[in-house]
């Protein structure tokens, strides 16, 4: 695997490079992060804390350098960029805020009488593995909850977004998160899987796609090492025939075209009910054929460039073989000349036969299917192999409570598309991943709860 790049994905320039560190470097890593383990799991809470408020202020006041980063690095458009920014401060702040909550001590009921007590403890160096959808928010979720426990962290981020990876490593020490409590390392796979081995590492975090989670997963069970696993999704978004349908095709599109449809929680699949579907569809292709697609420094951009040229390709390939095998593409014209950009588009006609159906299109690409009834929507939606997030859009939120229930997936949003915010649980099931982030829920992930008890 080649080193680490910032390639501008709206114009294919090269702008800087980073050698993968060596296997002497790693070693001298592990080592810093256990040492650096040892003192920061006996650091007062209130410090810990205080680091992660800092942070949150650090992000704050450098918003506009962040965000000019990401757009450089991953093509994310300068406002989405911001938001990201602004999403990872309240991030810092919320674990700064409720970390004492959620580690003070849990009193069982004990059978016999007498104390049983239950404390949340840290456990060691986590290893996180990070993708360069949201390269700021993707490590805040995973490393304020294990900074504020008194784990300490080696963060692999993915190849294409180097810069913002040292960026956030500067913030945190600035912060006064310890240097060695908090390493940014240019690792490969290879190195990955040496460092779950390693004992001196306890767990390992992976956002990603299904291939990169399954390796990770096996060498962590292999090693009986904690994991988590937070990747792909094909989320379904459900039109029932009450659904007030402008709103509907506003959230649609948000949904389907935010970070240029490259996340895992973008609602992918549109699933609406007969009576409505002629209505959602049409006014769905006219809005998503009108969006501003281009320079992602441009602030009336909505959708910039894809994150790389193999992404465009890739996305292209896809709705190619729907094509090809029958479907119907509706798109504006595809932008020529550099760039990795890619008109958003809508696929009708979609069948099993083609991938479009199953894979997860990391773009601003949507499929819309037809169905009798709400039944027939959510049997449809639970026929993906992934199982993230969900919407269904209805005045009935009786009803929507209840087919909530039915979905096969770890998070469901009524008349609202999937989001994220630091109090809400994040995750999924099936093919999407094991464990949950953020909230109550992530803080418990790589922490030893212990039982003390005296009968
Ligand atoms: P990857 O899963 O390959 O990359 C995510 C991270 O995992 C990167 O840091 C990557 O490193 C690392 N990684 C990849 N393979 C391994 C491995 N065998 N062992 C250890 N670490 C590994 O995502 P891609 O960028 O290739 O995107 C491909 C697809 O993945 C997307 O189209 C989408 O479907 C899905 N995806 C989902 C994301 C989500 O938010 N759930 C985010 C990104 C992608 P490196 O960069 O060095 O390869």
């Amino acid at each position: 695997m080649g080193a680490y790049a910032t390639i501008n994905p709206a114009t294919g320039e090269a702008l800087a490079e980073f050698p993968v560190i060596s296997d002497r470097e790693v070693d001298a890593i592990l080592d810093r992060a256990h040492t650096a383990y040892l003192s920061w799991r006996e650091t007062p809470l209130a410090q810990r804390t205080a680091a992660l408020a800092r942070a949150a202020q650090l992000s704050t006041e450098r918003i506009d350098e962040l965000a000019k980063l990401l757009t450089l690095e991953m093509g994310k458009p300068l406002m989405q960029a911001q938001g990201e920014v602004m999403l990872v401060a309240s991030i810092f702040k919320y674990y700064a805020e409720n970390a004492e909550k959620f580690l003070a001590d849990e009193v069982l009921d004990a059978v016999g009488g007498g104390e049983a007590v239950v404390r949340t403890e840290p456990i060691g160096v986590i290893l996180g593995v990070m993708p360069w959808n949201f390269p700021y928010y993707q490590v805040a979720r995973f490393a304020a909850p294990n900074l504020a426990l008194g784990n300490t962290i080696v963060l692999k981020h993915a190849r294409n977004c180097p810069q913002s990876a040292l960026a956030m490593e500067k913030l945190l020490h600035d912060a006064g998160i310890p240097k060695d409590a908090y390493i940014n390392a240019f690792i490969d796979s290879r190195q990955v899987a040496e460092i779950i081995a390693d004992p001196r590492v306890q767990g390992v975090s992976l956002t990603g796609s299904e291939k990169a989670g399954s390796a990770v997963g096996e060498v962590a069970g292999r090693h009986m090492k904690r994991y988590v696993l937070e990747l792909g999704g094909s989320d379904p978004f459900i039109v029932l025939e009450d659904a007030d349908v402008d709103g509907a095709v506003k959230e649609a599109v948000m949904g389907r075209v935010m970070n240029a449809g490259q996340a895992c929680t973008a609602s992918k699949r549109f699933i609406v009910v007969d009576s409505v579907y002629d209505e959602f569809t049409q006014k769905f292709i006219g809005a998503m054929t009108q969006i501003p697609t281009g320079d992602p420094t441009d602030p009336a951009t909505m959708v910039g460039p894809l994150s790389s040229a193999q992404a465009a390709k890739d996305l292209g390939e896809l709705v190619k073989d729907a094509v090809d095998k029958g479907a119907e593409l509706h798109s504006a014209p595809q932008p020529d000349g550099g760039g990795a950009y890619y008109a958003p588009a809508v696929l009708t006609g979609v069948t099993s036969e083609m991938r479009a159906f199953s894979e997860e299109l990391f773009g601003p690409v949507a499929t819309v299917f037809r169905v009798p009834s709400p039944q027939a929507a959510v049997e449809l939606a639970n026929s993906s192999p992934f199982g993230l997030g969900g919407s269904i859009f209805t005045k009935n939120l009786d009803l929507a409570r209840e087919l909530a229930g039915d979905l096969e997936t770890g998070m469901v949003w009524i008349n609202a598309v999937t989001g994220s915010s630091a109090e809400l649980p994040f995750g999924g099931v099936k093919r999407s991943g094991v464990g949950r982030e953020l909230g109550k829920y992530g803080m418990s992930e790589f922490a030893n709860k212990k039982l003390v008890r005296v009968p």
